[in-house]
């Protein structure tokens, strides 16, 4: 690769690593008059009202969405008085439709009101009311996975994602840990292979020290709680919440793109 082409992919990686480090600090939340959590808009997560923008889960782009309509599901069992004074029951949750403006395509999506910093079937104390999302139809986040990435792999990062969606972190987590333990095992050395059997972030650590791997990747994978061992044990203590399915689903994702997106688009920049 010659001068030019070295320069893109410093840039590129200088991307990749502002763009973990962003990740790393997890959603930095706004605050609301009572000093509550507000979601921050996150470029990496699929819409929902309190954020009509991100990625498209019908054409995996970054893009803004329109909110067509919303329709009640739960009802809490309060009521709230129009301006006409007419008494509705107030719905705790509510399926909304967001038509993404790149392929004029909509996404349904159920949302949970959160009043303050707790939603709202578990009270209501006061605060901001926001809306925020918990499944997405179409699930999101594997529809812009590139071709160079082997298919297994993208097969079980695609399932991950399906079981995010479906709020089921635990078995998200097994199938994230089984593309990461894949990513080493298609990618890595004889001694990242022979690492990644005894913990995952000790394989990624030896990718990195052999520079097939942005050490920041490997430092994050550190940090975020990827103790477990490759594959599924059962193991009461090793709980996952969803965040940390979340924050390992974005680790994977950068992985991805790191090992393999970002390799095949310099190829094709050149030829
Ligand atoms: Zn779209």
């Amino acid at each position: 690769m010659g001068r030019a082409g070295d320069s893109v992919l410093g840039a590129l990686r200088y991307i990749v690593i502002m763009a973990s480090q962003r990740l790393m600090g997890g959603k930095q939340g706004e605050r609301g008059k009572r000093g509550e959590d507000i979601p921050a808009s996150n470029p990496d997560t699929p819409p929902d009202s309190s954020d009509p923008s991100g990625v498209c889960p019908r054409c995996g782009r970054a893009s803004n969405f329109k909110v067509l309509g919303s329709l009640p599901v739960s009802f809490g069992g309060s009521y709230i008085q129009t301006r006409d004074g007419e008494m509705i029951p107030d719905a705790i949750d509510r399926v909304s439709s967001f038509l993404c403006m790149g392929c004029g395509q909509a996404t349904a999506v159920v949302e949970e009101e959160w009043i303050g910093d707790q939603p709202a079937r578990e009270g209501r104390r006061g605060g901001a009311i926001t809306w925020r999302g918990i499944h997405w139809w179409p699930p999101p986040s594997s529809a812009d996975l590139d071709e160079a990435i082997p298919s297994a792999l993208r097969d079980n990062y695609a399932e991950a994602m399906r079981a995010l969606s479906a709020r089921a972190p635990r078995a998200a987590a097994v199938m994230l840990r089984r593309t990461i333990e894949g990513i080493v095992k298609e990618s890595g050395s004889e001694q990242a292979r022979r690492a990644v059997k005894t913990n995952l972030a000790s394989g990624l650590r030896t990718m990195a020290n052999e520079h097939a791997l942005d050490a920041n990747l490997a430092k994050w994978a550190e940090e975020i709680r990827l103790t477990g061992n490759a594959g599924a044990h059962f193991d009461p203590m090793d709980d996952v919440s969803p965040a940390e399915a979340e924050d390992l689903a974005r680790l994977t994702r950068q992985l991805l793109h790191y090992v393999y997106e970002l390799p095949a688009k310099l190829r094709r920049a050149h030829s």
